[in-house]
Protein backbone atom coordinates (compact mmCIF):
# COMPACT_ATOMS: atom_id res chain seq x y z
CA UNK A 1 0.00 0.00 0.00
CA UNK A 2 1.24 3.42 -0.88
CA UNK A 3 1.44 5.56 2.20
CA UNK A 4 1.10 9.30 1.87
CA UNK A 5 4.12 11.26 2.71
CA UNK A 6 4.74 15.29 3.46
CA UNK A 7 7.98 16.57 2.52
CA UNK A 8 9.30 20.12 3.81
CA UNK A 9 11.60 22.10 1.70
CA UNK A 10 12.93 24.95 2.43
CA UNK A 11 15.79 27.54 1.01
CA UNK A 12 17.36 30.90 2.47
CA UNK A 13 20.47 31.27 -0.86
CA UNK A 14 20.78 32.61 -4.22
CA UNK A 15 18.09 32.20 -6.05
CA UNK A 16 15.39 30.60 -3.35
CA UNK A 17 12.21 30.30 -5.57
CA UNK A 18 14.55 28.51 -8.39
CA UNK A 19 15.68 25.84 -5.88
CA UNK A 20 12.07 25.43 -4.19
CA UNK A 21 10.93 25.03 -7.74
CA UNK A 22 13.24 22.59 -9.08
CA UNK A 23 13.39 20.48 -5.88
CA UNK A 24 9.28 20.61 -6.18
CA UNK A 25 9.84 19.24 -9.57
CA UNK A 26 12.46 16.42 -8.85
CA UNK A 27 10.38 15.07 -6.05
CA UNK A 28 7.11 15.53 -8.56
CA UNK A 29 8.58 12.96 -11.10
CA UNK A 30 10.05 10.12 -8.52
CA UNK A 31 9.29 6.76 -9.64
CA UNK A 32 6.84 4.70 -7.94
CA UNK A 33 4.99 8.04 -6.33
CA UNK A 34 2.63 10.34 -6.99
CA UNK A 35 2.35 13.81 -6.67
CA UNK A 36 -1.13 15.23 -4.76
CA UNK A 37 0.03 18.70 -3.59
CA UNK A 38 1.92 21.57 -3.65
CA UNK A 39 1.33 24.26 -0.86
CA UNK A 40 2.07 28.11 -1.94
CA UNK A 41 5.61 29.42 -0.58
CA UNK A 42 5.64 30.99 2.76
CA UNK A 43 8.98 33.39 3.50
CA UNK A 44 10.09 32.91 7.18
CA UNK A 45 12.56 34.63 9.33
CA UNK A 46 16.15 32.32 9.88
CA UNK A 47 15.39 30.42 13.50
CA UNK A 48 18.68 29.87 15.10
CA UNK A 49 18.56 27.45 17.52
CA UNK A 50 21.78 25.15 17.62
CA UNK A 51 23.25 26.22 14.22
CA UNK A 52 23.76 29.53 12.33
CA UNK A 53 21.92 29.42 8.65
CA UNK A 54 22.82 33.18 8.04
CA UNK A 55 20.93 35.87 7.65
CA UNK A 56 18.83 35.11 4.69
CA UNK A 57 15.23 34.65 4.79
CA UNK A 58 13.79 31.07 3.79
CA UNK A 59 11.20 30.42 1.76
CA UNK A 60 9.72 27.29 2.74
CA UNK A 61 6.47 24.70 1.75
CA UNK A 62 5.27 21.12 1.86
CA UNK A 63 5.04 18.77 -1.07
CA UNK A 64 2.30 15.77 -0.56
CA UNK A 65 3.29 12.48 -2.37
CA UNK A 66 1.49 9.26 -2.41
CA UNK A 67 4.72 6.74 -2.41
CA UNK A 68 5.57 3.23 -2.37
CA UNK A 69 9.43 4.04 -1.99
CA UNK A 70 10.20 3.85 2.26
CA UNK A 71 11.15 5.59 4.13
CA UNK A 72 15.19 5.49 4.34
CA UNK A 73 15.03 5.48 0.52
CA UNK A 74 13.07 8.62 0.52
CA UNK A 75 15.53 9.88 3.00
CA UNK A 76 18.08 8.91 0.27
CA UNK A 77 16.64 10.61 -1.98
CA UNK A 78 15.84 13.58 -0.60
CA UNK A 79 19.60 14.02 0.33
CA UNK A 80 20.40 12.85 -3.48
CA UNK A 81 18.37 16.16 -4.59
CA UNK A 82 19.81 18.31 -1.98
CA UNK A 83 23.32 17.55 -3.33
CA UNK A 84 22.31 17.70 -7.08
CA UNK A 85 20.97 21.43 -6.25
CA UNK A 86 23.94 22.36 -4.64
CA UNK A 87 23.64 21.97 -0.79
CA UNK A 88 27.33 22.08 1.14
CA UNK A 89 27.93 18.69 2.67
CA UNK A 90 30.99 20.40 4.76
CA UNK A 91 28.44 23.01 6.44
CA UNK A 92 25.09 21.54 6.44
CA UNK A 93 24.16 23.80 9.63
CA UNK A 94 24.82 27.02 7.47
CA UNK A 95 22.99 28.23 4.80
CA UNK A 96 21.20 26.22 2.63
CA UNK A 97 20.44 26.02 -1.10
CA UNK A 98 17.73 23.71 0.02
CA UNK A 99 16.49 21.76 2.65
CA UNK A 100 14.82 18.67 2.59
CA UNK A 101 13.12 16.70 5.87
CA UNK A 102 10.23 14.13 5.77
CA UNK A 103 7.68 15.85 7.77
CA UNK A 104 5.54 12.76 7.90
CA UNK A 105 5.59 9.05 6.11
CA UNK A 106 1.75 8.09 6.38
CA UNK A 107 1.61 7.16 10.53
CA UNK A 108 3.89 5.81 10.77
CA UNK A 109 6.70 6.64 13.94
CA UNK A 110 10.25 5.85 12.80
CA UNK A 111 13.31 6.31 15.56
CA UNK A 112 16.14 5.13 13.65
CA UNK A 113 19.90 6.56 13.71
CA UNK A 114 19.99 9.22 11.35
CA UNK A 115 15.85 9.09 10.89
CA UNK A 116 13.51 10.36 12.68
CA UNK A 117 9.52 10.74 11.72
CA UNK A 118 7.72 12.09 12.75
CA UNK A 119 10.05 15.31 11.89
CA UNK A 120 11.24 15.99 15.85
CA UNK A 121 10.56 20.03 15.22
CA UNK A 122 7.85 20.20 13.12
CA UNK A 123 5.37 20.82 15.96
CA UNK A 124 7.22 24.02 17.31
CA UNK A 125 7.80 25.49 13.50
CA UNK A 126 5.08 27.98 12.25
CA UNK A 127 7.20 27.72 8.69
CA UNK A 128 6.03 23.93 8.76
CA UNK A 129 2.63 23.88 10.44
CA UNK A 130 1.28 26.89 8.04
CA UNK A 131 1.85 25.03 4.42
CA UNK A 132 0.66 21.83 6.24
CA UNK A 133 -2.24 23.33 7.22
CA UNK A 134 -3.21 24.73 3.71
CA UNK A 135 -2.94 21.06 2.74
CA UNK A 136 -4.68 18.77 4.77
CA UNK A 137 -5.73 20.99 8.18
CA UNK A 138 -7.25 17.67 9.59
CA UNK A 139 -3.99 15.46 9.14
CA UNK A 140 -3.10 14.40 12.68
CA UNK A 141 0.34 13.85 14.21
CA UNK A 142 0.59 10.38 15.13
CA UNK A 143 2.38 10.67 18.61
CA UNK A 144 0.99 14.51 19.57
CA UNK A 145 -2.61 13.23 18.44
CA UNK A 146 -3.93 17.14 17.21
CA UNK A 147 -4.22 18.00 14.18
CA UNK A 148 -2.29 20.33 11.67
CA UNK A 149 -5.01 22.89 12.79
CA UNK A 150 -4.86 22.35 15.96
CA UNK A 151 -1.07 22.82 16.19
CA UNK A 152 -0.94 25.76 14.17
CA UNK A 153 -3.66 27.38 16.73
CA UNK A 154 -1.38 26.67 20.00
CA UNK A 155 1.75 27.34 18.36
CA UNK A 156 4.18 29.47 20.19
CA UNK A 157 6.42 30.02 17.79
CA UNK A 158 6.97 33.98 16.92
CA UNK A 159 8.99 34.20 14.06
CA UNK A 160 7.31 35.99 11.52
CA UNK A 161 6.32 33.36 8.32
CA UNK A 162 4.30 35.45 5.83
CA UNK A 163 2.94 34.12 2.00
CA UNK A 164 5.10 35.07 -0.63
CA UNK A 165 3.85 37.42 -2.46
CA UNK A 166 3.20 37.78 -5.74
CA UNK A 167 3.30 33.55 -5.93
CA UNK A 168 6.27 32.89 -8.64
CA UNK A 169 4.63 31.01 -11.33
CA UNK A 170 6.33 27.10 -11.72
CA UNK A 171 9.19 27.07 -14.58
CA UNK A 172 9.46 23.48 -14.79
CA UNK A 173 5.81 21.95 -14.97
CA UNK A 174 5.48 21.02 -11.22
CA UNK A 175 2.59 22.25 -9.74
CA UNK A 176 0.74 21.60 -13.40
CA UNK A 177 1.40 17.76 -12.57
CA UNK A 178 -0.65 17.96 -9.54
CA UNK A 179 -3.78 15.63 -9.25
CA UNK A 180 -6.16 15.47 -6.55
CA UNK A 181 -6.32 12.31 -4.60
CA UNK A 182 -9.18 10.55 -6.27
CA UNK A 183 -7.11 10.63 -9.88
CA UNK A 184 -9.74 12.55 -11.35
P1 LIG B 1 17.86 20.22 9.66
O1 LIG B 1 17.44 19.60 10.97
O2 LIG B 1 18.03 21.69 9.78
O3 LIG B 1 16.99 19.80 8.52
P2 LIG B 1 19.91 18.79 8.22
O4 LIG B 1 19.15 18.96 6.97
O5 LIG B 1 21.38 19.09 8.16
O6 LIG B 1 19.33 19.65 9.40
O7 LIG B 1 19.67 17.31 8.71
C1 LIG B 1 20.54 16.68 9.59
C2 LIG B 1 20.26 15.18 9.62
O8 LIG B 1 18.92 14.96 9.99
C3 LIG B 1 20.40 14.41 8.31
O9 LIG B 1 21.66 13.90 8.18
C4 LIG B 1 19.37 13.28 8.47
O10 LIG B 1 19.96 12.02 8.56
C5 LIG B 1 18.68 13.61 9.75
N1 LIG B 1 17.24 13.35 9.79
C6 LIG B 1 16.61 12.74 10.82
N2 LIG B 1 15.30 12.66 10.59
C7 LIG B 1 15.06 13.25 9.40
C8 LIG B 1 13.89 13.48 8.64
N3 LIG B 1 12.67 13.09 9.09
N4 LIG B 1 14.01 14.14 7.46
C9 LIG B 1 15.23 14.55 7.02
N5 LIG B 1 16.38 14.37 7.70
C10 LIG B 1 16.31 13.72 8.87
MG1 LIG C 1 17.07 18.72 6.72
Amino acid sequence: MPETVFIGFGSNVGDRVDYCDRAVTLLSLLPHSRLLGVSLLYETEPVRDQTDPGEGWFLNGVVQLETDITARSLLTTLQEIERSLGRDDDDRSGPRTIDLDILFYGEQVIKEPGLTVPHPRLHQRRFVLMPMNELDPLWVHPTLKQSMAELLKHTKDQFHVQLLFPQPSTKYGSRPACSSPSGS
